[in-house]
């Protein structure tokens, strides 16, 4: 059931959401002129796309096309409907709302709402925390303070218990009349033999939240060995391992003001460092470092310590690592903490300044690739052993190359990163990294997946242009809307991308002369069309002389239209979108501004 609210309602819930706070979540923003610029979550960005505009409430992506108001933001950040991302937003600013109906749909009946999972897992969160203050979780207590954890942490962390008999979790949940549906979705709990027992048993649970500090899902572990050390909840709607990270959320905003993440392997590595001031620690669930982490990190980071286990970390670790560097094109430094401890071990016993000074030692990744790749040919130290090892060091480089989209000044300074390393000259580095480069091209065509171009068909001929440029420049003067609308209806334009505009820009403005592109596009449910008008509303802040450009326009409409008053109205179709994945368009998005 997709549930609907009204207009009025959703405008209050768009004004209580500032976009600059929201958009603000999900990536680092910083100021440029009256706006704010940071890299882009829908296209592979490499250098700040991202335009959010505070005084229209709007954002705009310059390479991929995507743009809207605060709602089409976070429908696309988090995969909801419409609907579901109002509800968030009136969630977040503490407004209350009620769906005015339910109306069935389709392609959405079977699909669990994110936001009901949210809710099932905030659920289930306190009460994890509240059975460790039972009495049955005594030796959980005892545990926690075994680790150093500190009662504050406790709080701060949301660590709880699951109890050990089984199906206490499920009892509780029929209590609370909570839909088994939801508990199973979100992972909690399972249907067996005919009853409903609970996921995690006699655990000492760690709560998931991602960076909005929404609970997204549980790691825990065990207390009695049985089973696996540690479970994680399945995937659903909302947790993905892979796109996920342990303490984001806590971590943002040291991450932001100092520029540098550093990530570990465990929950308890987190929280101690956190409780010994490490503000910016955060950890990967079990998985090592993905290019997912990397693509989240870059939005806050300017560069990424990985904290690698000793014991394990090789030269499998060691070749990701580097390629993520150069994917992402974000600098990525390696430490190791000494004795196969983990860090968590480390501070307690060796203390803060001994923490700081492994991090201060970590060693940028090319560098420990070359020193894992050499001992890797140490037995045979000879001039034959050093080529090879060369050899394969550039290979790798150019391998990652290949797909990182690597423009020339960020490759000199590799190629001269790589020619201190290996002590040969930058020429002939950057000919070897050629030859290597032109025959990997021959062979692998770009990495295109991610790529997302919102990018509509919005007619040719003049008719179309007449259409656009009466959008254009409502959404730039809407004060001009009386003279449009004594002439011309939503119905009269015939290209289907701005025939929907039109409809939601006249629909608002017809209840308010004035109204801001943010309230038409309060009214608007899918990204694609937002995108749309946010183009057109950009390429009409370039014009003036509205009054002037409107009669022109509205004299080609009346001109170019076709004569069809026998003619039924085409049936209304769903925007011509075109998806493409092909390169964002060409041009410097970095000269262009939003006001
Ligand atoms: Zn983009």
């Amino acid at each position: 059931m997709a549930l609907i609210f009204d207009q009025a309602a959703i405008s209050r819930i768009q004004q209580a959401s500032d976009i600059v706070e929201v958009v603000g979540e999900h990536l680092n923003l910083v100021k440029k002129g009256r706006e704010m610029v940071g890299l882009c979550p829908f296209h592979e960005d490499h250098r700040p796309s991202l335009y959010v505009n505070p005084t229209k409430q709007i954002f705009k992506c310059f390479a991929c096309g995507a743009g809207g108001d605060v709602f089409k933001f976070l429908q696309m950040r988090e995969n909801l409907s419409f609907p579901q991302a109002v509800e968030r937003l009136a969630q977040r600013a503490g407004i209350q709302i009620e769906p005015r109906k339910t109306a069935p749909s389709a392609d959405q009946a079977d699909d669990v709402n994110p936001n009901d999972l949210a809710r099932v897992n905030a659920w289930a969160d306190k009460f994890f925390q509240k059975n460790l203050h039972d009495e049955k979780a005594r030796h959980v207590a005892d545990y926690l303070s075994d680790r150093g954890i500190t009662s504050e942490s406790i709080e701060l962390w949301h660590i709880g218990f699951a109890p050990a008999n089984g199906a206490e979790l499920a009892a509780a949940a029929k209590r609370s009349r909570i839909d088994e549906q939801l508990l199973t979705a979100a992972g909690l709990a399972v249907r067996q033999a005919g009853a409903l027992t609970d996921k995690f048993v006699n655990r000492l649970m760690f709560t998931i939240t991602d960076v909005t500090g929404r609970v997204i899902g549980f790691g825990g572990r065990t207390l009695d060995g049985l089973g696996a050390k540690y479970v994680n909840s399945p995937t659903t709607v909302l947790f993905d391992k892979s796109n996920c990270l342990y303490g984001l959320g806590q971590a943002r905003h040291a991450i932001g003001s100092s520029g540098c993440v550093v990530v570990v392997e465990g929950y308890t590595d987190v929280i101690i460092a956190h409780q010994f001031g490490f503000n910016n620690v955060v950890a990967t669930l079990g998985t090592s470092l993905t290019e997912g982490h990397a693509r989240m990190l870059k939005r806050y980071a300017k560069s990424i310590t990985v904290i690698f286990d000793s014991d394990t970390a090789g030269i499998a670790a060691a070749n990701r690592a580097l390629e993520l560097c150069l994917a992402q094109q974000i600098d990525i430094k390696v430490a190791s903490v000494p004795q196969g401890k983990d860090p968590c071990d480390f501070l307690l016993a060796a203390g803060a300044d001994a923490f700081a000074q492994i991090l201060s030692q970590a060693v940028d990744v090319f560098e420990f690739k070359w020193e894992r790749l050499l001992g890797s040919f140490d037995a045979d130290r000879t001039i034959a052993g050093r080529k090879a090892a060369v050899n394969e060091f550039i290979q790798s480089i150019a391998t990652a190359m290949q797909s990182g989209n690597i423009g020339a000044i960020e490759r000199g300074i590799i190629i001269n990163r790589l020619a201190g390393i290996i002590g040969i000259d930058a020429a002939s580095i950057n000919a070897q990294l050629n030859r290597r480069l032109r025959a990997a091209r021959r062979t692998e065509a770009y990495n295109l997946k991610n790529q997302k171009v919102f990018k509509a068909d919005l007619g040719q001929g003049l008719f179309a242009a007449a259409q656009r440029e009466i959008i254009e420049i409502l959404l730039n003067e809407p004060a001009l809307f009386e003279i449009v609308q004594r002439k011309v209806k939503p119905q009269d334009f015939d290209v289907p991308a701005l025939r929907q505009a039109a409809r939601a820009l006249f629909d608002t403005l017809a209840d308010n002369h004035q109204a801001p592109i943010a309230h038409v596009l309060a009214c608007v449910e899918e990204p694609e069309l937002s995108s749309v008008i946010v183009s057109l509303q950009q390429a009409g802040q370039e014009k003036d002389n509205f009054q002037k450009r409107l009669d022109d326009a509205l004299a080609a409409f009346a001109r170019h239209r076709p004569d069809n008053a026998n003619q039924p109205t085409p049936k209304l179709q769903k925007v011509d979108i075109r998806r493409l994945a092909e390169r964002a368009q060409k041009g410097n998005p970095h000269t262009l501004g939003m006001t």
